[in-house]
């Protein structure tokens, strides 16, 4: 049965001489694979919305083994992730990272949502890079299952202290009182940025600020945390910090 969805193009393979098999995160069927049939010999148009990080509507259909895209129509390519090559490889590791938290078969608007303003930030380029990767790296971990229990101090319910604790491995907090072997020491300010990621509104989940001190630990806190709970190799990962250490 054809049907129509909107999505995002996050992994694009060849396969054999002139088809292509693209990982899409969908707006209704969350993240799906889907063969471009014949992708190096149809029309041009079809061709840059499959290509990779084009966000388009797609017509497909399912067959045995996999969906098939048989017409695509951008709304956005995001020409401007290729300006640079930081901001490329920052985009291509958001992409791996939907890989790998995204669900197949089941709608996950937000995640599509999160990964479609990441990318228009990186093309408009007004907000750093830290705070970007930080903020899809936490919001992401929350809507695949992984947010972390920020609420209060696990053991007393204490709100904030000037100092708290994040418990990686328990993925909680403690207050300054209550102190616990391993944990990680934040000010006030990154627990409140962590808390903020979680739980605000899609639409404004970047619209924080962090002094440059407690940007570096809010990015150290989120990758580690994010390293402990991801079983796979992230190679853009490793491939984005050669650049820009
Ligand atoms: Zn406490």
């Amino acid at each position: 049965m054809q049907t129509k969805t909107k999505g995002l193009i996050i992994r694009e393979q060849t396969v054999g001489e002139s088809d292509k098999l693209v990982t899409v995160i969908t707006e209704d069927f969350g993240l799906i694979k889907a063969f471009v049939r014949r992708a190096k010999t149809i029309k041009s148009q079809n061709l840059s919305a499959t290509s990779l990080f084009a966000y388009s509507e797609f017509s497909l259909y399912r067959s045995k083994e996999a969906y098939v895209i048989d017409n695509a129509t951008s709304i956005e390519v995001f020409f401007n992730l290729r300006s640079d090559i930081e901001t490329l490889s920052l985009a291509q590791y958001f992409a791996q990272l939907a890989c790998f938290l995204g669900t197949e078969e089941q709608p996950m608007p937000g995640m599509l949502r999160l990964l479609l303003n990441a990318l228009y930030l990186l093309c408009q380029g007004k907000k750093s890079h830290p705070l970007i990767k930080a903020t899809v790296e936490l919001r992401m971990l929350a809507l695949g299952g992984y947010m972390p229990d920020l609420t209060a101090c696990y053991r007393c319910g204490t709100y904030e202290s000037e100092i708290m604790y994040f418990d990686m491995e328990e993925a909680c907090i403690y207050c300054k009182d209550c102190y616990r072997n391993n944990a990680v020491e934040l000010p006030l300010a990154v627990v409140t940025a962590m808390r903020f990621i979680c739980f605000v509104d899609l639409g404004k989940v970047f619209s924080f600020n962090l002094s440059e001190e407690n940007m570096v630990l809010l990015c150290s806190t989120v990758e580690k945390y994010l390293l402990s709970r991801i079983d796979g190799r992230l190679t853009t990962l490793e491939f984005y910090k050669t650049i820009v250490i």
